[in-house]
């Protein structure tokens, strides 16, 4: 990740009453990156800062067409120059990172990588509200804003990417739990028509249409709307919807409220992996110890070649696990 050296900052010392002004260098480097290449550096920034006051930033980088986290980037960046991540260091970060898997992402989730490390300081500009939460988010609007809008630029295409994914995933089963002979049209909108901002999923027997409100939410939520939307359609198909079935505390709304959460919980006991990873909001996830090459801050990913180059440039039990990484594919006994 050569490339990226100029995003290295001067070490200056900061102390956490200060992380807010590192945020705004972060805001301005992810700037600087535009300028310098849109292709390679990313709209997220993120920085290590270790108990000596030292600071290492990056933003995110394109790394063959997958993107390189900032948090990871940036913790790359500082093993490079200062050695391994030692006790007490901070992640300081414009988006909250992340705990969902990414088609697109370089490596594991961020969350995994700072749980790994040890690193329990983490300190975000914005939280991303597709992943887990529970990170300290700065109390400043404006800098909150500002990350939140280099955030959306990404964000919206990787919601709608997801939330399709999902959709196509959870529909077939949803069909047939139900007994549906057809699904209604399904409108993944950003509002929907003729609703207060606090709606998220609407039924038009009229129009056939399910409209349901997946920005900003999680996908699992998105899903539960879209399940009990769903219900009352089937409703509607055996004549059961009337004036008053919209209203909380309705047979039909309770009904629709009920089997969306069987629906919920058959989808997760066929997406285990997608159930664990909700479980990261919680935190309740069991975690195994990572292996030699995960403890190193190394991975197997990528070609001998790249493993190589990164063994070069790594040091320790790092550079010895690239290597180990770079035999294994190119076919050589350990
Ligand atoms: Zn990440």
């Amino acid at each position: 990740m050569k490339k990226a050296d100029f995003l290295n900052e001067t070490p200056v010392p900061y102390v956490d009453t200060e992380f807010d002004t590192l945020l705004t260098i972060l805001c301005d480097l992810i700037v600087k990156g535009q300028e310098l290449d849109p292709d390679q550096y990313g709209m997220v920034a993120a920085a290590v800062v270790d108990p000596k006051g030292r600071v290492v930033a990056s933003t995110s980088i394109s790394v063959n067409d997958n993107w390189c986290h900032a948090e990871r980037s940036a913790i790359d960046q500082y093993t490079n120059k200062y050695g391994p991540i030692p006790k007490g260091c901070s992640i300081v970060t414009t988006l909250s990172p992340c705990s969902e898997s990414m088609k697109d992402r370089y490596g594991g989730s961020c969350e995994d990588m700072i749980e790994d490390l040890g690193i329990e300081d983490v300190y975000c500009g914005y939280q991303d509200p597709t992943q887990a939460s529970g990170y300290s988010i700065t109390e400043n609007q404006k800098i909150q804003k500002l990350c939140k809008e280099f955030a959306d630029t990404f964000l919206k295409t990787h919601i709608n990417e997801s939330v399709r994914q999902t959709l196509v995933d959870f529909l077939p089963l949803a069909q047939k739990e139900l007994g549906l002979k057809r699904l209604p049209t399904i409108r993944v909108v950003n509002q929907v028509p003729d609703a207060g901002g606090t709606t998220f999923g609407r039924y038009v027997p009229e129009e056939d249409v399910v409209y349901v409100v997946a920005r900003g939410r999680h996908p699992k939520d998105t899903l539960r709307t879209l399940a009990h939307e769903l219900v009352h359609h089937k409703q509607d198909i055996e004549d059961r919807l009337d004036i008053t079935s919209g209203d909380t505390g309705s047979p039909e709304e309770n009904e629709a409220n009920a089997l969306a959460g069987v629906l919920m919980r058959k989808y997760n006991e066929l997406n285990p992996m997608e159930v664990n990873e909700n479980f990261a909001d919680g935190k309740v996830k069991g975690k195994s110890r990572p292996g030699r090459v995960k403890r190193a801050g190394a991975s197997c990913k990528g070609n001998v070649t790249s493993l190589r180059k990164k063994a070069k440039n790594a040091s320790g039990e790092r550079a010895k696990m690239y290597h180990w990484c770079a035999n294994m594919k190119s076919g050589k006994k350990k």
